[in-house]
């Protein structure tokens, strides 16, 4: 009797879904069907408004500057050429 080899996979595409970070990745757009690097923007999100509670009780004058520092803003990626939105890259 002879061992057979395990069986080849063939053609199996395995699809990862892409790590959204702080740069932008490279995707296939759901939307256009392209594929895009990623356009980021620093939007506020649930980690500049806790940073900013914080400092509203500790700090009063300063609450709002966790709002304008990028290091405390969700990342979204869109699409270059929809405009779709692609993905978060969220800090909390
Ligand atoms: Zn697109």
């Amino acid at each position: 009797m002879q061992q057979g080899y395990s069986p080849q996979q063939g053609n199996v595409t395995v699809v990862v879904p892409p790590e959204f970070g702080e740069k932008p990745v490279q995707v296939t757009c759901g939307n256009c069907r392209q594929t895009v690097i990623t356009t980021t923007t620093a939007e506020n999100g649930a980690c500049a408004y806790i940073a900013c509670i914080i400092v509203l009780i500790f700090c009063c004058p300063c609450f709002f500057i966790p709002l304008c520092i990028d290091s405390c803003k969700d990342i979204q990626h869109t699409c270059p050429g929809c405009g779709a939105r692609l993905g978060t890259y969220k800090r909390v």
